[in-house]
C-alpha cells in the first residue's frame, strides 16, 4: 500500500475557524493513523487580502493543539517552499503546458479584478487565433490564463465520504488559472502543489465538492493521477428557534483563539471537534487524547451528515479536562484568569486552586467566582435572616459574636479545625450548624453563591482578613 500523504492548506485569513481546525485534525489523524506524512502549506496567493500575523496564528494553533507536521513553512522540507507566494515561478510552466496542449487559453478581456463570477465568464478569447494571441502579447495587453473545459458530457469522481460525485460539464466554467498579476489562483496552485508535494490524499471542506470535478479535469489535462478525496460535511450551529444553520458568530465563538480566550483547553477542543463528524468504533469512547485519536481514527467512520456544534457538550467536556489536570498544571492555566481580579496576597492560594478546579467549566468563569476574595462586596444585611436556614438578624448577631470570639483563639488556621469550631458555636447557641455556616459564609464573602463553604473561604482568606470581615459585618449589624 502506498504511503498516505495529506496536507493542511489554509489561507491566512487571520483566524482559525473551528471548521478549518477540524480539517487540519482529520488530515493529521488520517496521516498519523496510517504511518503517513502530514504537510502544512500556506495558500497565500491572494495578495490583495494579505493580513499581517495571519500565518503566525495558523502555526500557533497547530503548535498549541499538537498537530505536528512533517514539512511546512517554518520547518522546511524537501518539497518547499511551503508558501504559495514563494512558489510563483513554479506555476507558470504548467500553465504553459496547458496552453500548449489546448486545455487553457489567454484571455485579454478580463478586468484587473479577474475573479470568477458565479454566472461564468463569457468572451470570445478562447477562439482567438495564435496570431491574434501573439499580437496581443506583443502589444503588452494584460491577460489572464483560463482553463478550457469541455462543455459536453459529465465528470465523475469518487469521494470517500460523499460517494460518487457527477457534475454536468455544461455547468463548468473556464475558470482563471493565472491572474493578471502573474499569481496563480487557488484553483490552479493547489493542484500543482498537491502533485509536486506528493500529496495523494486531500481532506477539506465540502464547499469544494462541486469544484473538485473541475480540478479532476485539470489533473487529467496535466496527465496526473488524481488524489483520494475526503470532503468533510458542514458544521452547523443551533439557532434560538431550534433550527440549525451554518456555524457562525451568532452561535458562539467560532475561532480557536476565541474559544481559548473563553477558557476552553486546547486538548478539550481537539477532543470535541474530533467527534464532530466522526466516531470511534467503540461508540462509548468519549474522552480521547490526541494519541488515542491517532490510534482510533478510521476515516471510513467519518459521517456524511452535517455535524451540530454543541457548546454545552464542549463545556461539559472541558470541565472534565480541567478536573483532570494536576494542580500545578491547573495553576498555570488558571493563573491569568485569577490575576485579573486578585492582586492581594491570599493566605492559602493552593486552597483556592483546590476549591476552583472541580467547580469551573471554562476558565473565564474564574474572575467572577473569586472576586470576593479580593474585596468584600457590600451586601444587604437582611440576607442574613433566612427562614430555611433558620436565621434571624438577632441570632446572626449572636453567631457572629461567638464565632469571632472562638476563632480569635485558633492557631492552626485550616478548614477542618475551623469547621469544628463553628460547630462548637452552633451547640453553644443551641442552633443548627447550617445556621452558623450561613451567617459566617455571608459575612466573609458577601455572596449568596460561593465557591466553597464558610470555613473553606476563611482558610483561603487567612485569619486576619477573615476576622476583619466578620467584625465589619457585626459592626454593620449593631
Ligand atoms: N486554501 C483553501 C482554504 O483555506 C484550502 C482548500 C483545500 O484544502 O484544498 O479553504
Amino acid at each position: 500500500m502506498k504511503k498516505i500523504v495529506t496536507r493542511f492548506a489554509p489561507s491566512p485569513t487571520g483566524y482559525m475557524h473551528i471548521g478549518n481546525l477540524r480539517t487540519a485534525l482529520y488530515s493529521y489523524l488520517l496521516a498519523r493513523h496510517n504511518g503517513g506524512k502530514f504537510i502544512l502549506r500556506i495558500e497565500d496567493t491572494d495578495r490583495k487580502r494579505f493580513i499581517p500575523g495571519a500565518e503566525e496564528i495558523i502555526l500557533n494553533t497547530l503548535k498549541m493543539t499538537g498537530l505536528n507536521y512533517d514539512e511546512g513553512p517554518d520547518i522546511g522540507g524537501p518539497n518547499g517552499p511551503y508558501r504559495q507566494s514563494e512558489r510563483k515561478d513554479i506555476y507558470l510552466k504548467y500553465a504553459q503546458d496547458l496552453l500548449n496542449n489546448g486545455n487553457a487559453y489567454y484571455c485579454f478581456c478580463s478586468k484587473e479584478e479577474d475573479t470568477d463570477s458565479p454566472e461564468g465568464h463569457k468572451c470570445d478569447c478562447s477562439a482567438l487565433s495564435p496570431e491574434e494571441v501573439k499580437a496581443n502579447l506583443v502589444a503588452n495587453k494584460p491577460y489572464v490564463i483560463r482553463q478550457r473545459v469541455s462543455k459536453e458530457g459529465t465528470t465523475t469522481y469518487h469521494d470517500h465520504i460523499f460517494g460518487d460525485i457527477s457534475i454536468e460539464n455544461s455547468t463548468m466554467q473556464d475558470i482563471v488559472l493565472i491572474k493578471s498579476d502573474g499569481y496563480p489562483t487557488y484553483n490552479f496552485a493547489h493542484i500543482i502543489d498537491d502533485h509536486l508535494m506528493g500529496i495523494n490524499t486531500v481532506v477539506r471542506g465540502s464547499e469544494y465538492l462541486t469544484s473538485t470535478a473541475q480540478y479532476v479535469a485539470l489533473h487529467k489535462a496535466l496527465g496526473w493521477e488524481t488524489p483520494e478525496y475526503y470532503h468533510l460535511p458542514l458544521i452547523m450551529g443551533r439557532n434560538a428557534d431550534g433550527e440549525v444553520s451554518k456555524l457562525s458568530k451568532r452561535h458562539g465563538a467560532v475561532s480557536f483563539a476565541d474559544l481559548v480566550e473563553q477558557g476552553y483547553l486546547p486538548e478539550a477542543i481537539i477532543n470535541y471537534i474530533a467527534l464532530l463528524g466522526w466516531h470511534p468504533k467503540d461508540d462509548e469512547l468519549e474522552f480521547l487524547t490526541l494519541n488515542e485519536l491517532v490510534r482510533e481514527f478510521d476515516a471510513d467512520d467519518i459521517r456524511k451528515s452535517a455535524a451540530i456544534f454543541d457548546y454545552d457538550k464542549l463545556k461539559w467536556m472541558n470541565a472534565h479536562y480541567i478536573a483532570g489536570l494536576s494542580l500545578e498544571e491547573f495553576d498555570i492555566r488558571a493563573k491569568p484568569y485569577i490575576d485579573k481580579v486578585i492582586t492581594r496576597d491570599l493566605a492559602d492560594y493552593e486552597a483556592l486552586l483546590k476549591l476552583l478546579q472541580p467547580r469551573v467549566q471554562i476558565l473565564s468563569e474564574i474572575p467572577e467566582k473569586i472576586e470576593f476574595f479580593q474585596a468584600m462586596p457590600d451586601f444587604d444585611l437582611n440576607l442574613l435572616a433566612n427562614d430555611k436556614k433558620k436565621t434571624t438578624l438577632d441570632n446572626a448577631r449572636e453567631i457572629l459574636k461567638n464565632s469571632i470570639e472562638i476563632l480569635q483563639g485558633v492557631g492552626a488556621w485550616e478548614n477542618e479545625l475551623l469547621f469544628n469550631k463553628l460547630n462548637e458555636v452552633a451547640s453553644t447557641l443551641n442552633l443548627k450548624p447550617m445556621s452558623v455556616m450561613w451567617v459566617v459564609r455571608l459575612a466573609v464573602s458577601g455572596n449568596l453563591v460561593t465557591v466553597g463553604g464558610a470555613t473553606e473561604i476563611m482558610e483561603v482568606l487567612g485569619k486576619e482578613e477573615s476576622l476583619d470581615r466578620l467584625i465589619r459585618t457585626l459592626d454593620r449589624l449593631q
